[in-house]
């Protein structure tokens, strides 16, 4: 039976998965070289490597990355993960795993893995949404991912935060050159970066949550404004696609209170429709 291997190449580890007819046979995480193109190759290939002894098989290889491949010089573009930007990644991965690779934006997998047999399955219209390192988007529709024509659709980590206000400012700076980004509020290394700004704490994101939870007054005031910000920038997203289902994934899909509070802020409210669903991945 065929063997197929898919790799989320993530700005803080790799993980590979081994599917068999849909099933998962085995998977493995490796942390992730940063800001060392050749060793980012490396660990991708020992993760295959790995993966195959393990299941004494030649499998078909797929890669989601935090960026996306131009459709009109093959390589890199919009990734967070900076190392990767201007790289012939397809050709340099395929040459080194003696196979074609096949890569797509890490979102638009994320998107269609929900919405044909996850949070979001069979819902018409999916907006998948993965903050972690980063904040990638991703849509299908009724079953289809949409790429867009420069592979940037559902990109909504790089617009401006909507209806900035005093909280917000500064606003910080971004890889992308400008400032203000989303995905500067709302990945987890801006989470952190916010928390120790206001508060001089240095904890990480589950530290702050577990504070927050526990009632500590920082903490609660860092989660009240990444929900505020949350919802706003989901708000432009529901503005423009209208989707059926938004389904949250990434290392911070885990913070319970996106569930409980975003849908009930005003900006959410005020376009909420009935059928309208915000799931945990
Ligand atoms: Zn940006």
């Amino acid at each position: 039976m065929a063997l197929r291997i898919g790799i989320d190449l993530g700005g803080t580890k790799i993980e590979g998965i081994v599917l068999e007819s849909g099933r998962e046979v085995t998977r493995l995480r490796v942390p992730t070289p940063r800001d060392d193109y050749e060793a980012t190759l490396a660990a991708i290939v020992s993760v295959v490597s790995e993966l195959e002894s393990r299941t004494r098989g030649t499998a078909t290889v797929g890669v989601g990355i935090p960026g996306t491949i131009s459709p009109s010089t093959g390589f890199v573009k919009n990734a967070n993960s900076v190392w990767l930007i201007g790289r012939p990644l397809v050709d340099d991965l395929s040459s080194w795993l003696g196979r074609p690779v096949r890569i797509a934006n890490d979102a638009n997998c994320f998107a269609i893995s929900e919405a044909t047999d996850g949070a979001a399955a069979g819902a018409p219209v999916v907006f998948g949404v993965i903050i972690g390192t980063g904040t990638g988007g991703g849509i299908v529709v009724r079953g289809e991912p949409i790429a867009g024509a420069n592979a940037i659709a559902g990109e909504w980590g790089h617009n401006p935060l909507p209806w900035p206000d005093a909280d917000d400012e500064p606003a910080p700076e971004c890889y992308c050159g400008k400032r203000g980004c989303i995905e500067t509020y709302l990945s987890g290394p801006a989470l952190v970066t916010d928390h120790r700004r206001r508060s001089g704490s240095t904890d990480s994101v589950p530290q702050i949550i577990v504070r927050a939870a526990n009632g500590d007054s920082d903490a609660v005031k860092t989660v009240d404004r990444y929900i505020s910000r949350a919802a706003r920038a989901l708000a432009a997203v529901i503005n423009t696609l209208d989707p059926d289902v938004i389904v949250v994934g990434g290392g911070l899909s885990n913070i319970d209170a996106i569930y409980e509070r975003v849908p009930a802020r005003q900006a959410w409210r005020f376009e909420r429709g009935p059928r309208r669903r915000l799931v945990m991945a």
